[in-house]
């Protein structure tokens, strides 16, 4: 206790109109910062595992890290999410594995690459929902196709969500929430100029419609990290080779959050605190050979990151407002639905 649906983390963040950073995590430190700034700020947790990360720990290996969290930090509502599952099988192994949400990405086929059609899409999406529901598992689905690849997932074209299609898609798959393709892309590299307030960055106009459409939908914006500049200036002072780049500004973020933005999912930003760290720390200490030196300020570096992306996103403050849900709360109210 508490794990805990991640539909009730949306739904709380619905009534007070806030968003949730969904952080990924790959290793122990990364879960640390996230439950560390968590704790600090008072803050509901995502929790989110890819498949490249659940290949890359052996999944056992992340699951236990993921699971030392929840005993850990009994008090926080804590969601263990699948991250851009791609076929019916890993979303069932996720399930398995003890995840209270899962996300299938059917708008791109089992390789990760080729985009699928609309109904395909409804088809696969559906299937999930049946077996996720019953066991009070969350589910996400994806409408249109996001920019970029990272982790082996994206098809290299981009496909803005059709706002009008989203409500039947809704409808028919009954998903808790939905990943919107608006703009936004996978990694580091997002946008090559930099983003000015003035003109428009993201296609805001198809959140708000869909808001519009479907008032009670909790949409996700993926590739959402904001690219700190001044990571990029540490990186690259200290030997690293990034050419230049910009991520999504909090401020667009805090737009979709206004208009039913309720997941904003932050991978890229807490690679970059890492590397940026460990980069300075290794030309500054040569002589040091210990891996605890330099993880332990990298692992201080994500935590102020995700400390900044819970205030700024508005989660901060509210893990306690509420009695956590379990699996089985969250199945007998879809029985009743
Ligand atoms: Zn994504």
């Amino acid at each position: 206790m508490p794990l805990v649906p991640m539909r009730q983390i949306l739904d709380e963040a619905a009534k007070k109109g806030y968003g949730v950073p969904h952080f990924n995590v790959n290793n122990m430190e990364q879960a640390q910062a996230i439950m560390r700034g968590a704790e600090e700020v008072k803050s509901p947790v995502i929790m989110a595992a890819s498949k490249g990360a659940l290949k890359y720990s052996d999944m056992l290996f992340l699951r236990n890290i993921m699971n030392a969290c929840i005993e850990k930090y009994p008090k926080l509502p804590i969601a263990l999410h699948l991250d851009h599952g791609t076929s019916v099988d890993i979303c069932q192994t996720a399930i398995h594995l003890g995840f209270s949400s899962v996300m299938m990405d059917g708008s791109l086929q089992e390789d990760g690459k080729t985009p699928r059609d609309f109904d395909s899409n409804i088809e696969i999406t559906r299937e999930v929902v049946n077996l996720a529901h019953p066991l009070g598992v969350t589910v996400e689905g994806e409408l249109g196709c996001l920019g970029g690849i990272e982790d082996g997932i994206g098809s290299g074209q981009e496909k803005l969500t059709d706002p009008d299609k989203v409500k039947e898609f809704v409808e028919k798959t009954k998903v808790d929430a939905l990943a919107v393709a608006i703009g936004t892309s996978h990694g580091a590299y997002k946008f090559k100029i930099k983003p000015d307030p003035d003109k428009n960055l993201l296609a805001m106009d198809i959140i708000r419609r869909i808001h519009e459409l479907c008032p009670d939908l909790h949409m996700v914006m993926h590739g959402s990290s904001s690219v700190p500049q001044e990571l990029i200036a540490q990186i690259n002072k200290y030997g690293g080779a990034i050419p230049e780049t910009y991520g999504v500004p909090l401020w667009a973020i805090k737009e979709g959050i206004k208009a039913g933005v309720r997941k904003v999912n932050v991978d890229t930003d807490l690679r970059l605190a890492v590397t940026a760290t460990i980069r300075k720390y290794m030309k500054e200490h040569p002589e040091q050979f210990d891996p605890r030196k330099y993880l332990e300020p990298s692992r201080d570096a994500m935590k102020q990151i995700i400390m900044e992306r819970y205030i700024k996103f508005g989660s901060a403050g509210h893990a306690f407002d509420y009695e956590p849900m379990t699996l089985e709360d969250m199945r007998k109210f879809y029985e009743n639905e």
